[in-house]
């Protein structure tokens, strides 16, 4: 029976799917139109928005992926405004509410915001504003929490259903829905009433996060199977991606960025993504200790100071912004030339967002990461306590231990698009020159490893990273040495290579432990160690040709 109705509606959204989306002969066509170049002032539909808009006039569910910067707020504005009644946005940061309503207001649209802070005066217009057929209110933001928690506003929405002031949800940032996405909201589950207490009222759900397992998650959750599903490309045609092999010496690694700013990016805008508070004003200090003009931006900074922060860096008086992942919301400005991970990010999905703030004017632009393999430590032990956490992560190290596969496609690959080889053009550093590589069995490599960690087992030791690699490397503490490991005849970066290899394909894994200060990363041998133990176990990776 279950799969009679999974069929159901797999035909359902084929058939949604199939039907043209992209005309202008809808009845409200024209009204769009005129929307689009009297109140917002937009010459042009980006791809896939027309469609968007003319399926959730048409009152049917969609869901529409579609990357940061896009334009996805445009798909329910428009409707909104072109409608008689009002649209119900469900957010999950007041923040970005903020961002939108002042850009509406600007535009002389009348629409409110719903949070615990809003003010009484606030709640009052919107509460009557929903139930009275004259009043032009068009959008109410909301956050989900606010809708759990009041009645009052739920009694409101049920009133406006009946006198069919409801013109339909639309609700950003819709992965927060699914436990597998990467911030997983639990207040978004409220949202799963939604479709039976107003029926007929369509949903439109909108985010960058692409994975199919998760857009099937959030359909189920919201109750909209069979849903029309609207995916965008992600591939940023103008941004060169490029990975960079971090230099271990904390002088020479600032010496190479000073060098990037001062020669490939003078006179061009950026940004610098560090991992910590403490990291972004270390890395602001010294690059203007070279004489170069930074701002630093973190959460931890007064609200105001930001503001200037941001200010002086739109208007060009800051070359680059040395920021945390915080400095990302909001952020609208078109000709950023270059962003640089002084760290590889948490995710594929952080990684894209935030060097895809270069370049959004379509002008080429660069985006470097510089990858080393003990950053990969540092953040492991912030996000190993999150569901999908370590996979996420290690996911972002492979694309940084690839040796031969374009960027893009790791990237497309990554989003579950279609790629074809040509599509790249030369815009990443593995299609521009291909790396002198090897391939080499790295089994008795990790043998050896297994003999260094099970001597420290016996000796009731642990190994952190950084340890199990000097040891092999007869380097450290002399104790953790094993006399029948012999030393490599590579460089050491292809020894860290081969660690990070292990522990993606499995060999390898990293064992917490809470110190009084900090979480610690120990290696142990991983759940395929079984396989790897039989001499005869190949484990075929590419490295670097030594
Ligand atoms: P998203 O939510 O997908 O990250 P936004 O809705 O915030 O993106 O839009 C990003 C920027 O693009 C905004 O400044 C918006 O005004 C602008 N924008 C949206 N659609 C268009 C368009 N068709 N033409 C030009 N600019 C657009
Ligand atoms: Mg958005
Ligand atoms: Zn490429």
């Amino acid at each position: 029976k279950q799969k009679l109705k999974d069929d159901a509606l797999l035909q359902k959204s084929l058939t949604l799917s199939k039907r043209d989306w992209n005309t202008e002969s809808f009845s409200w066509s024209k009204d769009l139109r005129i929307a689009l170049t009297d109140v917002f002032k937009i010459p042009k539909l980006r791809p896939l928005q027309l469609q968007t808009m003319n399926a959730s006039m048409s009152k049917e569910d969609v869901i529409l992926i579609m990357p940061t910067g896009g334009g996805k707020s445009l798909c329910f504005q428009l409707p909104a405004v072109i409608s008689k009644g009002v649209t119900i946005v469900v957010s999950p940061l007041v923040a970005l509410m903020e961002d939108q309503l002042h850009g509406l207001h600007k535009l002389n649209v009348n629409a409110k915001m719903l949070s615990s802070k809003a003010p009484k005066d606030d709640v009052k217009a919107i509460m009557t504003g929903l139930i009275d057929s004259k009043s032009d209110l068009r959008l109410v933001y909301v956050t989900p929490e606010y809708m759990a928690k009041s009645n009052r506003f739920m009694s409101k929405l049920q009133k406006a259903f009946e006198m069919k002031r409801l013109d339909r949800f639309a609700i950003d940032e819709v992965h927060c829905c699914s436990q597998w996405g990467h911030d997983f909201r639990p207040d978004y589950k409220f949202l799963g009433i939604l479709k039976s207490m107003f029926q007929g009222v369509p949903i439109l759900g909108l985010t960058a996060t692409a994975p199919a397992k998760i857009i099937v998650d959030v359909q189920k959750m919201l109750d909209i199977q069979g849903c029309l599903v609207l995916r965008a490309s992600f591939n940023r045609p103008n941004l060169f991606y490029e990975v960079r092999r971090k230099p271990a010496d904390k002088d020479t690694c600032l010496e190479m960025i000073v060098n990037l700013l001062k020669s490939r990016f003078q006179g061009k805008s950026g940004i610098i993504y560090t991992t910590t508070i403490k990291e972004s004003e270390q890395l602001t200090t010294d690059l203007r200790s070279h004489g170069l003009k930074v701002g630093c931006y973190h959460a931890m900074l007064e609200p105001e100071y930001r503001t200037k922060v941001y200010s002086k860096w739109m208007s060009g008086e800051y070359q680059a912004v040395v920021a945390t992942i915080a400095f990302g919301l909001g952020i609208d400005k078109p000709d950023v030339r270059f962003v640089i991970h002084h760290c590889l990010s948490k995710s594929m999905e952080n990684f894209y967002q935030e060097s895809g703030r270069a370049g959004r004017d379509g002008e080429k632009s660069t985006c470097i990461l510089m990858y080393r393999l003990m950053d990969v430590f540092k953040l492991s032990t912030m996000v190993f306590q999150d569901k999908v956490g370590l996979q996420n992560l290690y996911k972002m190290l492979a694309y940084c231990l690839d040796m031969s596969s374009c960027r893009r496609s790791l990237i497309a690959t990554h989003f579950e698009e279609k790629w074809t080889k040509s599509d790249c053009k030369e815009m990443c550093d593995r299609c521009r020159k291909d790396k002198k590589r090897k391939e080499i069995d790295a089994g008795q490599y990790c043998r050896y490893l297994y003999q260094i960690i099970a001597k420290a087992v016996q000796a009731d030791q642990r190994l952190t990273p950084l340890k199990l690699i000097d040891a092999w490397y007869n380097k450290g503490v002399a104790s953790s040495r094993v006399a029948s490991v012999p030393t490599p005849k590579f460089p050491r970066e292809v020894g860290e290579a081969i660690v990070g290899h292990l522990l993606i394909k499995g060999y390898l894994q990293e064992d917490f432990h809470y110190s009084a200060y900090t979480t610690l990363t120990y290696m142990k041998r991983g759940p395929k160690s079984g396989l790897a133990l039989d001499n005869d176990h190949k484990i075929m990776i590419e490295v670097d040709d030594y």
